[in-house]
């Protein structure tokens, strides 16, 4: 009965659509520029050890794994996992990708505050996304039912939780967008990309970075939804 129409038209199909267009933009952005040589004719795998490198980065590890834009860093074993295909390629998306994951490691190394934050976010925000909703529903149906304060307590408690869900993607796109400045210099100051490259890097990233707005106004419009479902059964009792 939460699930209704309203729901389903103001928050599930938007965000649907919006991650729809985000990921079709990375994907085709990524095509483009795998297609784009870079002149220095380095591979993924290269530029990463010549950046890690030059960033004085030297202890942290390239390791090769499955799949398509896996890529990222590992900040609990100290690895950069780069993709076969981000690895073995000399395209301006490759070295745009290994960048950007280079740049959480200088996070990591420095101590980055919003990615400590993060990090330490992810367990509430896990059981948040997963429990919270459940726990809204519960509390409505209880206060639905038993007409008590108690019903309308627990689905607060939800909302908290929730909001951490939130509070997780608030911390991400900074983290995210700082990442890819970093990438930017680290390409220039390390030699890996020429100044005729650099608008594809730049597009890349940008690509990648709409995907994180979109996931932090899902966020925030799911967490609205619940709010006005909550403090609405608050106004009818
Ligand atoms: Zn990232």
């Amino acid at each position: 009965m939460f699930f209704g129409w309203g729901y389903l038209l103001y928050v599930a199909l938007p965000i649907m659509a919006l991650s729809f267009l985000a990921s079709s933009w990375v994907k085709r952005t990524y095509a483009r520029f795998s297609q784009v040589r870079n002149s220095s004719g380095m591979t993924g795998a290269d530029v990463a050890r010549r950046i890690l490198n030059g960033a004085g980065l030297n202890d942290v590890s390239v390791q090769v794994i499955d799949g398509e834009l896996t890529d990222n860093y590992d900040p609990r074993t100290k690895t950069l996992n780069l993709s076969r295909s981000v690895a073995t390629s000399t395209s301006v998306a490759a070295e745009a990708v290994v960048a950007h994951e280079i740049g959480h490691a200088q996070q990591d190394r420095q101590g980055y505050i919003a990615m400590r934050m993060r990090s330490g976010l992810v367990p509430v925000a896990n059981i948040g996304s997963q429990a919270g909703p459940m726990i809204v529903m519960l509390g409505l149906i209880l206060s639905l039912f038993t007409r008590s304060a108690f019903g309308y307590y627990v689905a607060l408690f939800g909302l908290v939780l929730f909001a951490a869900v939130v509070a997780f993607q608030l911390l991400t796109t900074p983290v995210e967008m700082n990442a890819s400045h970093r990438a930017l210099g680290l390409l220039a100051e390390n030699g890996v990309i020429f100044p005729e490259e650099q608008e594809g890097a730049r597009r890349m990233l940008r690509a990648a970075a709409f995907t994180y707005w979109v996931a932090l106004f899902g966020a925030i419009l799911t967490l609205v939804y619940y709010a006005s479902l909550v403090l609405g059964s608050r106004r009818n009792d």
